[in-house]
């Protein structure tokens, strides 16, 4: 039996998930003839080597710094990956006429599919901090779902963002949803948090942190000691781990 191989597209891969995901994934749900596995690579002009190098893969995964470089690579996008121009997914098609490879963005499914449930009347207006390509797939979802969105930014660039000094009472209780999209307070650093008053914050607040080692970040940490509703990266990332298996499969 011939084994259909994914892997994931990124640098450095030493903490990737991925990978221990699908082989867990693979062994509880008695899955065979396929593996996962790492490419490491420190460019991505190295990408078309890898897809020639690997006859057998049906499927990628891409993450940092790649989710945007990889485009140029693509044959096609889904639409959702096209509009925020971020792809963490790739499916590839062989057909007669050759390779054709088509790019997903399955973060927006996770990332809709883990908010929506946690989302009340109140929550029509967010803020994300930080401004990079998790940041993108954060902001397609919270407009499409109907809420205002403003970024925060270390360095803001235009009307629809602004600066962490900006953060007063007023806007954290003026824009409840506060999406943490920055690797503040990723593990190691578990001692630091987004700069926002926290003090301000109170039970209508949702705090979404995208980062999912540790469970709790500090951040979740002061907005849960201040009554708001806390949630982690963790139900986002298997989801969009999911997502992207259906579409290998389909
Ligand atoms: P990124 O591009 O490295 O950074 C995102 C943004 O954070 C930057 O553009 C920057 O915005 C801000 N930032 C970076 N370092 C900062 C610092 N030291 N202080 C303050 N702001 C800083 O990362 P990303 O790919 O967008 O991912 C962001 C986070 O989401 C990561 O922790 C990643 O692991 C997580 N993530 C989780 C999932 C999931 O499934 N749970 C999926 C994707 C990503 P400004 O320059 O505008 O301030």
């Amino acid at each position: 039996m011939s084994i259909k191989k994914l892997g994931l597209i990124g640098y450095p891969l030493t903490h990737s998930f991925s990978a221990r995901y699908f082989a867990d994934k693979f062994e509880r749900e008695g899955i065979i003839g396929f593996s996962y596995g790492n490419f490491e690579i420190p460019k991505i002009e190295d990408f078309p080597e890898i897809l020639k190098n690997n006859p057998d893969v049906i499927g990628f995964n891409v993450t940092i710094p790649y989710k945007e470089q990889i485009i140029p690579y693509l044959d096609e996008l889904d639409e959702e990956a096209q509009e925020i121009g971020a792809v963490n997914t790739i499916k590839v098609l062989r057909t007669e006429s050759g390779i054709k490879l088509k790019g997903y963005n399955t973060d927006i499914y996770g990332f809709r599919e883990t908010l929506k449930p946690l989302l009340k009347m109140h929550h029509y207006k967010a803020l994300i901090l930080g401004t990079g390509g998790a940041a993108k797939a954060v902001e397609y979802v919270l407009r499409k779902i109907g809420l205002s969105v403003l970024y925060i930014s270390r360095n803001p660039k235009s009307e629809s963002e602004r600066s962490y000094e900006d953060l007063n009472q007023f806007a954290v209780q003026d824009f409840p949803v506060i999406v943490n999209s920055t690797p503040i307070g990723m593990h190691p650093q578990i001692d630091d948090c987004p700069s926002i008053p926290y003090e301000h914050l109170n039970s209508n607040n949702l705090l979404y942190d995208l980062i999912y080692n540790p469970d709790q970040t500090l951040f979740m940490k002061k907005g849960a000691e201040q009554g708001a509703i806390t949630q982690n990266g963790l139900g986002m990332l298997k989801l969009q781990a999911e997502k992207a298996w259906e579409i290998w499969n389909t």
